[in-house]
């Protein structure tokens, strides 16, 4: 039945419409088993009613009014059970119940599975037969098999009938998003062009080719032009590595790679468009296979480049509309290009149909502040002109909202920008608790450096630069000089103010592009220093050009990422003191100064049973909560599935917490905390309640933490920290500290999803 199974999965996949889907569906089933009748029925959870919403074999004019209450009936049962039914004759059952609407007094056997998303049973689906008849196992299976299937289908359902039945606009709630990067946007959706163009250029045969060639390198001055001064533009906007995707941009066009193989497409004798499709489309296929998530990503960039061109080709230089009011951006894929091309003021928001966090526009929204949601299946087009809410902080779109939520969301706004001003206010002032206890707050920097240093007043230093991002953006490892040179730009940009910088943790869900690492567990593979040591020749290149801009500098401190083991630190010590020798030496430099202090971040949780010797070995420690928690609760936090698992607050991460800060102030060695944790309000209260003194996060956040610390006192905290100790979980742990923002009238800090 597989063969049978996985071509109904994939029709149903392809359908255009959720109705569509479901007649495909239970037609295809009630062939495939030989049986009566097949049908769906869609749970209501307001009206708490299963209703009718396919079926081959029942009346069809009861489609869409049957309904059964849950838990009445088999099919109501099957819901509330939450497994499988599977009755030779149901109607002897005592839950047996009659729908008139749907004529169904010619059926004996029945056969029902709920259709489960998420724990919830969004459905059940159902065959049914007029003679007694046991559906057998593999059957049972089977249609087991489906309705998981379904589920995934099923769970869009809020986002299908708001795209294609307007008046039903009204009882959506939210779409949920996979991604999405913090704030929210209010305005109208602007599609940025129509994807299919590409696809839609015929392939024409041509014995001019000349003429062709004339056009296409036409084509190519204006895109390699209009990247030229995109890149201009975007490098005032942004930090240079970011801006510097345009680089890779150029190097497509460049004659050894896109350009190159159009041009020897169109001597084959093709007209340029046609040429330009399938070039496009070969590359794009190349990148889509790959099982690397970095590399499959770049299909996107291809398609960018290639849609430029044709753009360029057709429509001469600047043919591109532009909004001229705030809008949220909505594309197939979002694309570098698109953010730098509406000026920043119009771009309210963006949204996504693909990507993920690892995508360059993820990135760039970050990078720039932007409301984003990734990852949302629809088809774009639908959209046009609507208005959206973008609430990226609970990764929630509403389309045509109606004006309740719109006015809640309004005054969310007009609430969060009195709340900027407000907390910005003594951004200069020391975060000071009411109890006299000051609380050192430094800044997590490194993917957008330019920016952050603008609030470099309010921030001690820095106490994670992440290094990656250079890395990420390049065709190659970058230079010993091009590092010195970005390092040495840092340290002066935060002048007076420790650095730590953290050496190359890529792998995992950072992948370089020109080094990619195909692992079945990419995050329990070869990542940060796991990595490096294997390569020593990366990891002293790093180091040599960080110890030339210290000595430069001055203020600089080294700090080793996904540190497991003990003989992990023994290795990469050793390789830091000979870079640090061999740059003395080449510096010629006789005199020695002090050598920057290194240290390691906690995250993976085998050094929580080594703290002592680790105290021994290194200077300082930093705590990384977002992996360390990954880790001990074995749950990946790239997974929107097990998202919900990803519980910071979980007891066993904060007793791990607590643990570390016993026992980095009983061997006396300075920690801080860098993991995200420290810059949310309820968790920065959760690592001051345990007593870390010393926090990193990023500059967004910065303000609203040290306004945070200046309204709490420190010994209350210190108090509830016992009874977080004592608490069962995550949630209990997570309500006394929200109660304790309550109390000190601090919660309204706390941004929660209204819906
Ligand atoms: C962490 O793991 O908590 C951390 C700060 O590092 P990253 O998020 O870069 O893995
Ligand atoms: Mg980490």
């Amino acid at each position: 039945m597989l063969g049978e199974l996985r071509a109904i999965v994939e029709q149903v996949s392809n359908a255009d419409s959720l109705d569509g889907a479901l007649a495909i569906l239970v037609q295809k089933i009630r062939h495939t088993m030989k049986t009566d009748c097949c049908s769906v029925y869609v749970t209501d959870p307001q009206q708490q009613l299963l209703v009718l919403r396919a079926t081959d074999g029942l009346a069809q004019e009861a489609v869409g009014k049957a309904c059964m209450p849950l838990g009445e009936g088999m099919v109501g049962q099957v819901a509330v059970r939450e497994e499988p039914i599977n009755l030779a004759d149901a109607r002897s059952n005592p839950h047996f119940k009659y729908l008139p609407e749907t004529a169904e007094e010619g059926f004996l056997s029945f056969l029902g599975t709920p259709i489960t998303h998420h724990r919830k049973v969004l459905g059940v689906l159902v065959v049914q037969q007029s003679q007694a008849r046991s559906y057998d196992q593999s059957e049972e299976s089977f249609l087991v098999t489906l309705a998981a299937h379904l589920a995934g289908v099923l769970a869009n359902t809020d986002f299908q009938t708001v795209l294609s039945e307007p008046n039903q606009r009204k009882r959506l709630k939210a779409i949920k998003a996979g991604s999405s990067s913090s704030g929210i946007a209010i305005a109208k959706a602007w599609i940025n062009r129509s994807s299919g163009e590409l696809e839609q250029q015929q392939i024409i045969e041509t014995d001019n080719i000349e003429h062709q060639l004339e056009r296409f390198n036409v084509a190519l001055e204006i895109t390699r032009e209009e990247f030229h001064s995109l890149a201009i533009k975007l490098s005032e906007q942004l930090p240079k590595d970011v801006a510097s995707i345009f680089d890779l941009y150029q190097h497509m066009l460049a004659d050894a790679s896109l350009a190159g193989d159009i041009r020897n497409k169109i001597k084959q004798g093709y007209q340029v468009e046609g040429a330009l499709r399938m070039v496009v489309e070969h590359y794009v296929q190349q990148f889509s296979e790959m099982s690397d998530p970095y590399l499959k990503e770049r299909a996107v960039d291809v398609k960018d480049v290639g849609l430029r061109l044709l753009h360029a080709l057709l429509l001469g230089p600047s043919a591109e509309m532009f909004p001229t009011e705030p809008v949220i951006v909505v594309a197939e894929e979002v694309t570098a290009t698109m953010f730098a091309q509406i000026p920043r003021q119009f771009l309210a928001g963006v949204i996504s149909q693909r990507g993920a966090a690892n995508s360059h526009a993820a990135i760039l929204a970050r990078a720039m502040g932007i409301p984003a949601l990734m990852g949302l299946s629809f088809d774009i087009n639908k959209l046009r002109g609507c208005e959206l809410i973008l609430d990226g902080y609970s990764a929630e779109l509403f389309v045509e909202p109606d004006k309740i939520v719109r006015d809640e969301y309004l005054a969310l706004l007009a609430q969060e920008s009195e709340l900027n001003t407000l907390v910005q206010q003594d951004l200069d002032k020391p975060a000071m608790s009411l109890d006299g206890l000051e609380v050192e707050m430094l800044i997590n920097a490194g993917l957008s450096a330019d920016s952050d240093i603008a609030i470099n007043a309010g921030a001690d230093g820095v106490g994670l630069y992440r290094t990656e991002v250079p890395f990420l953006m390049q065709d190659r490892f970058p230079s010993e000089d091009e590092q010195f040179m970005r390092y040495r730009d840092i340290l002066n940009s935060y002048r007076d103010k420790n650095v730590c910088m953290r050496t190359l943790d890529v792998g995992g869900d950072k992948q370089l592009p020109y080094f990619p690492i195909v692992e079945e567990n990419p995050f329990l593979g070869w990542r940060g220093i796991r990595l490096t040591l294997d390569h020593p020749e990366i990891f002293l290149v790093q180091a040599r050009a960080m110890y030339r801009a210290a000595i430069e500098c001055g203020n600089l401190s080294i700090m080793l990422p996904m540190i497991s083991c003990l003989n992990e630190v023994d290795e990469a010590s050793r390789l830091l003191e000979q870079a640090w020798v061999e740059v003395l030496d080449e510096l010629g430099i006789d005199e020695e100064p002090e050598r920057p202090k290194h240290g390691v971040m906690l995250e993976v949780p085998s050094v929580l049973f080594v703290l002592p010797e680790l105290a021994q070995r290194v200077d300082f420690w930093s705590v990384g909560s977002n992996d360390l928690t990954q880790y001990l609760l074995a749950v990946d936090r790239n997974n929107t599935r097990v998202a919900g698992l990803f519980n910071t607050f979980h007891p066993a991460v904060v007793r791990a917490l607590k643990q570390i800060i016993e026992q980095a102030n009983q061997h006396a060695i300075p920690v801080s905390f860098c993991g995200e944790l420290a810059g949310d309000p309820v968790g920065a209260l959760l690592v001051l309640a345990l007593g870390y003194r010393r926090l990193s996060m990023s500059s967004f956040n910065l303000a609203k933490i040290k306004y945070i610390i200046r309204h709490v006192d420190v010994a209350e905290l210190s108090a509830l920290g016992e009874q977080i100790l004592q608490s069962q979980s995550g949630s209990a742990i997570y309500s006394l500290l929200f109660r304790y923002l309550e109390q000190r009238d601090l919660s309204q800090l706390v941004r929660v999803s209204k819906h």
